[in-house]
């Protein structure tokens, strides 16, 4: 115990689940079990830290709406990403990382121990804290979504998709995202309207290549979205191609299915006021590390990455942020 000797009053009991409005005390927190926390979680259970995990309200995070997963290295014949999930889990939990559901829904950093509120009731305090809350699928804002939301509006074709078996849906965007959910309801529509508001997609090559070899994907390039209809579901979008040109025209779209595939936004609402973050509200991490500017507070994965945004990046990073946080709490002996 001579590495954590200040800290042994905080050693295992004390991670067992408390009663509501407790106050339980820990050494590291993990907030989000995508493939960064988990990495995280991995590395930090394998150092004696005893981590404790929330999982967040996406349990696996963003790679768990995936379908195939053909780029991680070591599955040379691909995996999906709800199993890849399922096994760093598994691999975590066996090193000791106390994986729980929850979400972490305040934060207070000004000081050390920093207090996290679970679930709006369940208060943590943490010596150090691993910030790896991902991003989540953004919107076009328009108030149809809102208001055909679970009514053909979904940003997850492959928790969807089933939905529309035989059906005609759509897509918006034109990133590998899009392209993905695109290719994934090819496989179960009739056909798939892919709306791209430029005359270029911004996906990887290889992407794109399959996209357009698809028979029943059909690009509508320089289309925009401005509304949806039907009645109480999904029964058409309306378009503008070629907006704020001479040639813009309306253009009406019969679908069933509407699917947003237009990027993401970094889960970091809660530490703003602590943290410093990008005019996006990407965490700004220190280069080369995972050290935010609060010490004892590191960030991984695509909350703190509006570049890579890959599974093996972020599990990359989960790896540097339980290893600075070993670090840290050493120089705090
Ligand atoms: P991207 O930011 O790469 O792409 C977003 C797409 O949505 C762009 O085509 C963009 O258009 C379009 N878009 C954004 N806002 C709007 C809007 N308001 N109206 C219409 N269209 C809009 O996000 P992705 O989520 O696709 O990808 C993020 C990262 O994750 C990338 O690095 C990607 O490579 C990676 N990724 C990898 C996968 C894999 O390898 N299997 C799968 C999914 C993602 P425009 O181009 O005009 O800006």
């Amino acid at each position: 115990m001579a590495l954590f000797g200040k800290m042994e009053n905080l050693d295992a009991p004390q991670n067992e689940n408390k009663e509501m409005g407790e106050v339980e005390k820990i050494k590291v927190l993990i907030i989000g079990s995508g493939p960064a926390g988990y990495t995280a979680a991995i590395y930090a259970s394998r150092a004696n830290l005893s981590p404790v995990m929330y999982e967040g309200m996406q349990p696996g995070g963003q790679l768990t709406t995936t379908t195939e997963v053909e780029n991680f290295p070591g599955y040379p014949k691909g995996t999906t990403g709800p199993e890849m999930m399922e096994e760093l889990k598994q691999q975590a939990v066996r090193f000791g990382t106390d994986v729980r559901f929850g979400m972490a829904t305040a934060a207070d950093l000004s000081q050390r121990p920093f207090k996290v509120t679970i679930d709006g009731n369940k208060v943590v305090e943490t010596e150090a804290l691993i910030i790896a809350t991902g991003a989540t699928a953004k919107y076009l804002g328009l108030p149809d979504e809102t208001k055909y939301a679970g009514s053909g509006v979904s940003a997850c074709a492959t928790c969807d998709g089933f939905f529309y078996r035989g059906k005609d849906v759509a897509v918006v965007g034109g990133g590998d995202t899009a392209l993905e959910e695109a290719m994934y309801l090819a496989g179960l529509c009739k056909k798939v309207y892919l709306i791209v508001r430029r005359d270029v997609f911004r996906a990887s090559k290889v992407m794109q290549e399959r996209a357009l070899k698809t028979p029943n994907i059909e690009v509508l390039w320089k289309h925009q979205t401005k509304g949806l209809f039907g009645n109480g579901v999904v029964e058409g979008a309306t378009l503008v191609k070629n907006m704020g040109t001479p040639e813009e025209e309306e253009v009406k779209i019969s679908i069933d299915g509407f699917f947003l595939g237009i990027g993401h936004k970094p889960n970091s609402d809660i530490f703003v006021d602590y943290i410093d973050t990008n005019d996006v509200g990407y965490i700004q991490t220190i280069p080369g590390t995972s050290k935010t500017n609060v010490p004892g507070v590191f960030a991984c994965g695509d909350v703190q990455d509006d570049q890579y945004r890959q599974a093996v990046t972020a599990a990359g990073s989960g790896c540097m942020a339980a290893i600075d946080t070993e670090r840290f709490l050493a120089e705090q002996e």
